[in-house]
């Protein structure tokens, strides 16, 4: 049973740390936060949809690129969220990575686009990866329909985006540092959008991109459709929110935290460093046959000790953070993702909205700072049914 393993062993009691709270003022987590050994098999098949995909009045080729992709029925926010988008009511939906929501808007909004040609959509993400991520989506979805996306992200030539964006493109995916160099330059005129999408606000929110969105918010002409959506409803996202969407709007939301119930999730209690490196290389060699293991650092320079460590260990680990440049992020993920790496190492902010599947284990090799975010680190596994597995390491 996987729930026997190594990293589930440690005690269940825990000794309280004597210099912790000097040290890390911050940290309001305690260890039973990180402890959740009653593990049920997850219901995967208690949902079925109420509708298929062809009993919507979507475009042939849309209906062809979603059979190509290999869905066969609509997830729980697809099932909710795509026929108000189709009728073109604002929304709100609360739902995280890996439930399918990138599809969710892009099915309703690929058939506005290829039914109607003055219709122009805006996509703003927090992150570069994810905006590739959406952008890959809407290529797959968007084949054969006459469209064509610019994927305006910071790290590339903005040259080539300009040039893309002249062409006329109708779909413009982004993030809001590089969104707005455009506007500034003059290269982008948002006042003709007739459609905006927020992906991942909380995720935004905390990266400081609150008043770049208001800006771009306000070139927006005053009609116009849009979506919202956040992993979590602080009051802060809830202000943006009403700033954003029009009065009446529809709310779609997935169970609070859809994953970790069927994830089972314990400490592995160190006194030293050394001990802590140990204990992850225990960790690591119980599961790289299994399947992929994703470890949180804090730092940066955590998760290039991390890489360097692990490499030198001859692990097939590789790291990700802000600093490494797009190129690199990119071929780490693809290689991660290919499982030719099966160990990635990875800062809260370069992990964000990736989609990640497949990931066996977690280890939040540093503990985060809250709740939300130990929730969002520890859903990359568990996916698509199974159980999946976290480890938090705490200091004895
Ligand atoms: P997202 O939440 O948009 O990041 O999607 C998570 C994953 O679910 C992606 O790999 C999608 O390709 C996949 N996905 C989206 N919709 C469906 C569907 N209806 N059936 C199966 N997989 C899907």
């Amino acid at each position: 049973m996987p729930m026997n393993r190594r990293g589930g062993k440690s005690s269940a009691s825990f000794p309280r740390s004597k210099k912790s709270s000097q040290r890390k003022p911050k940290a309001q987590l305690q260890p039973k936060n990180f402890v959740h050994r009653d593990v049920k098999p997850p219901e995967l098949s208690t949902h079925t949809s109420a509708y298929s995909y062809q009993d919507l009045d979507l475009h042939p080729n849309l209906q062809r690129n979603i059979s190509a992709k290999g869905y066969t029925d609509p997830t729980p926010i697809q099932e909710q969220a795509i026929p108000p988008i189709l009728k073109g009511e604002d929304l709100l939906g609360i739902a995280q990575t890996g439930s399918g929501k990138t599809a969710a808007f892009l099915i309703p909004l690929i058939n506005k686009l290829a039914n109607n040609r003055d219709e122009q959509v805006l996509i703003l993400a927090p992150t570069r990866e994810l905006a590739e991520q959406i952008n890959e989506e809407f290529r797959a979805l968007g084949k054969k329909l006459g469209l064509f996306s610019a994927l305006c992200v910071g790290g590339q030539s903005m040259r080539k985006q300009i040039e893309i964006l002249e062409k006329g493109s109708r779909m413009v995916i982004g993030t809001p540092g590089r969104i707005m160099d455009l506007t500034d330059k003059g290269k982008l005129d948002l006042s003709h959008m007739s459609t905006i999408v927020l992906d991942e606000v909380d995720r935004m929110l905390d990266m400081g991109f609150i008043e770049d969105i208001r800006r771009l918010i306000r070139e927006f002409p005053e009609e116009r459709h849009s979506l919202f959506f956040s992993a979590t409803l602080d009051p802060k996202i809830q202000n943006l929110m009403r700033e954003f969407l029009r009065q009446s709007y529809q709310e779609v939301k997935l169970q609070a935290s859809p994953s970790s119930e069927h994830i089972y999730q314990d400490v592995v209690l160190y006194s030293h460093p050394e001990e802590k490196k140990r204990k992850l290389k225990e960790l690591l060699e119980d599961y790289q046959d299994d399947g992929k293991v994703l470890v949180f650092a804090n730092t940066k320079k955590g998760v290039d000790f991390l890489e360097r460590t692990f490499q030198d260990m001859n692990f097939a680990a590789i790291g990700i953070h802000g600093d490494k440049e797009q190129p690199e992020r990119k071929r780490t993920l693809k290689q991660f993702k290919s499982g030719e790496v099966n160990i990635l190492i990875a800062t809260d902010v370069a992990a964000r909205g990736l989609d990640i599947s497949n990931v066996s284990l977690v280890v939040n090799y540093d503990a985060p700072e809250n709740y939300d975010d130990y929730i969002h680190r520890i859903g990359r596994t568990g996916r698509a049914g199974a159980i999946g597995q976290a480890r938090t390491f705490v200091e004895e």
